[in-house]
């Protein structure tokens, strides 16, 4: 569902990500972990095409995100084209809840497949419906983002990415923001994603959730992939000194 094949990027003279390669099999929930600052959020934004790559090369379901080879040998990125059909494959969920303030939690759900896929409104309403449902907020569907709790955010904001009807959902650690007793609500919701087979890429300190969740762990640093292996492994037995340290300062 995912390949991404040394990845490079840079900000000015900061290079961010060195050679990252990353391939995420359909169904598959990868958790990404690793210090502040070593390239994480990027890498997601690149999957996205939030931010174009330098080289390398990445594909989301076959299609190309950033360049791609034609038969000539000629290098094309006609991904800004085709950023619709890009972007509708993917969902993103970020730290902070991005909701529309002035829309109720139903409307910020309805808005994506009205708008951009332009589905009737009739559709929309009962799709959104049944995904605040899903969220465990059929409850709270006329209510303004105000008058919801940061966990009651953020379970809109997974229902809005998921009205898109993704095939790849990207988390970047969605419940950093949180109060800690919210936070367990919100992985609940991300765990039922798992079961239901979404292929999901998280960004996340929840070790616990890693451990419950994750098919597979990628430990990051300075932007580059040092390990890519089960839970069981890297809790059990990291195979690099930084990973370990890494983890002994957070578990
Ligand atoms: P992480 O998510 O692992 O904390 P980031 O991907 O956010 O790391 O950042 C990696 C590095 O890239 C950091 O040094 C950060 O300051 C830098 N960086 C991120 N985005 C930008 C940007 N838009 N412009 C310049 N530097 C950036
Ligand atoms: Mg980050």
């Amino acid at each position: 569902m995912i390949v991404a094949e040394k990845v490079n990027k840079s900000f000015g003279k900061l290079h961010v990500l060195k050679d990252v390669s990353l391939t995420v099999q359909q169904g598959e929930v990868v958790v990404i972990i690793g210090p502040s600052g070593s390239g994480k959020s990027t890498f997601l934004r690149c999957l996205n095409y939030l931010e174009p790559i330098d080289n390398g090369y990445i594909t989301v379901d076959g299609q190309p995100v950033g360049k791609r080879r034609l038969p000539n040998g000629r290098l094309v990125d006609d991904s800004r084209k085709n950023l619709y059909r890009l972007r509708s494959r993917i969902g993103m969920v970020f730290q902070r809840f991005n909701l529309f303030p002035h829309q109720t939690a139903l409307q910020n759900v309805m808005e994506g497949p009205i708008t951009v896929s332009r589905i009737p409104v009739s559709e929309a309403k009962a799709r959104a419906e049944a995904l605040l449902a899903k969220v465990g907020l059929a409850d709270k569907a006329q209510a303004y983002p105000v008058q919801l709790s940061g966990g009651q955010q953020q379970r809109v904001a997974i229902a809005r990415a998921l009205a898109m009807q993704p095939k790849v959902m990207l988390f970047d650690e969605p419940t950093s923001a949180l109060d800690p007793e919210l936070v367990g609500e919100v992985l609940e919701v991300i765990k039922d994603l798992a079961r239901d087979g979404m292929t999901m890429v998280v960004v996340t300190h929840e070790m616990g959730f890693a451990r419950e969740v994750a098919d597979r762990v990628v430990f990051m640093d300075e932007g580059s992939i040092l390990e890519d292996t089960t839970p069981q492994n890297i809790f059990t037995r990291p195979g690099h000194p930084r990973t370990r340290e890494f983890l002994s300062k957070i578990l």
